[in-house]
C-alpha cells in the first residue's frame, strides 16, 4: 500500500520534461543500471526505470499518470483533517498489462478525487395544522443519508460494509424545527442536503391570508343592533370576549389586532379579520314575533335592492 511511484524521480527528470529529455535520461539510466553492469543490486532499480519509461514515453499513459498523481496529492491534502481515515491504495501494478484496468478502476465514477457526485436530494413533506403554524413545531424526520463508505472509499468490490458500492445509506434522525409563521409550501433545509416541505392543512374555522386569520363571525341580530359582546374561540387558548359595536351591519369586518399568526422570523403578529354574519336567535317565540312586528312598523324601509353575488 503506497503512493503512486514517482516515475519522474525514477527517471531523474522533472515533470515538465519533454519526450526527448525523458528518452535521453532513460537511456543513460538503463545503461547504468543494466543487470549486466550493476548485477543483482541494480535489478529492482532497472525494473523501476523500465516501468517508468513505459508510462512516461506513452503520451496517453503519461497524461493519465499525471492525473492520478495530481489526484493523489489533492486527496492527501484533503484527508489530513481529524476524523478522516487516512487512505492509501495499492498502486504498483503487477505487470504493465494490468495498467489500464487500474487506471479505469481508480477514475471511474470520480471515486475519491474531487467532490462526490451530486446526490439526489431526499425531500419529504410534512403536513401541519394552523395551530402548529401559530406556535411552531418540531418534526422528527429520518433521512437516508448516502455517504461514502469509510471502510473502502469505493475501492474494494468485496467490501463487507458497502458491498462494493462505495456508498452506504445510513438512516439519520433529525429533529426539524418548523418556525412559527412558516408559510404553506415552505422548504426547510435538513442536515447538509435533505429538504423538508411544509404543507399547512386547511382549518375548519380560519383561513390564512398572509399573517392574518380570516373567518366569519355569527352575531345575533339584537346584539348587532343594540351592541354587545360575544365570546369567540381564537385559534389557540381560552375564549375571548369581543365587543360588537351597536349598529353593526351584516358583512362588516371586525379587525382584532395582533390575533393573527406570527410573522416568520419576526416578533410581529397579523390580525384576525372577522366578517359579521347576522343571525336571528332561534326559535322565534311569540314575544319575538311581537317585538319584530313593532320594529317593522317603525321603519318604512323594507329593502329590495339587488346586488351582484360576492
Ligand atoms: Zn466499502
Amino acid at each position: 500500500m503506497a503512493a503512486p511511484k514517482d516515475y519522474y524521480k525514477i527517471l531523474e527528470v522533472d515533470d515538465k520534461a519533454d519526450a526527448a529529455a525523458i528518452k535521453k535520461s532513460y537511456h543513460r539510466l538503463a545503461r547504468q543500471y543494466h543487470p549486466d553492469v550493476s548485477g543483482k543490486a541494480g535489478e529492482d532499480k532497472f525494473k523501476d526505470i523500465n516501468e517508468a519509461y513505459e508510462v512516461l514515453s506513452d503520451a496517453k499513459k503519461r497524461a493519465e499518470y499525471d492525473r492520478l498523481r495530481r489526484g493523489y496529492a489533492e486527496h492527501q491534502s484533503r484527508r489530513q483533517g481529524p476524523g478522516f481515515e487516512r487512505v492509501s491504495y495499492d498502486w504498483s501494478p503487477e505487470d504493465f498489462g494490468g495498467f489500464g484496468t487500474i487506471f479505469e478502476d481508480l477514475f471511474s465514477g470520480n471515486r475519491d478525487f474531487g467532490r462526490p457526485e451530486p446526490r439526489t436530494v431526499p425531500e419529504d413533506t410534512v403536513r401541519i395544522t394552523l395551530e402548529q403554524v401559530a406556535q411552531g413545531t418540531t418534526v422528527n424526520l429520518t433521512v437516508n443519508d448516502v455517504r461514502e463508505c469509510v471502510v473502502c472509499h469505493g475501492r474494494d468490490s468485496s467490501c463487507p460494509r458497502c458491498g462494493g458500492l462505495g456508498q452506504v445509506a445510513e438512516p439519520r434522525r433529525f429533529d426539524v424545527t418548523v418556525p412559527p409563521g412558516v408559510e404553506d409550501g415552505a422548504v426547510l433545509k435538513v442536515g447538509e442536503y435533505a429538504r423538508l416541505r411544509v404543507e399547512v392543512a386547511p382549518h375548519p374555522r380560519f383561513q390564512r391570508q398572509g399573517d392574518n386569520l380570516v373567518g366569519r363571525l355569527m352575531v345575533a341580530v339584537p346584539v348587532a343592533a343594540a351592541g354587545g359582546e360575544v365570546a369567540i374561540q381564537p385559534l389557540l387558548g381560552e375564549s375571548v370576549t369581543v365587543k360588537i359595536p351597536k349598529h353593526t351591519n351584516h358583512g362588516k369586518v371586525l379587525r382584532l389586532k395582533g390575533m393573527g399568526l406570527p410573522h416568520r422570523g419576526a416578533k410581529v403578529k397579523g390580525d384576525m379579520m372577522l366578517e359579521v354574519e347576522l343571525r336571528f336567535p332561534e326559535p322565534f317565540s311569540s314575544e319575538d314575533d311581537t317585538l319584530y312586528s313593532q320594529l317593522k312598523n317603525h321603519h318604512e324601509e323594507a329593502g329590495g335592492e339587488i346586488h351582484a353575488p360576492r
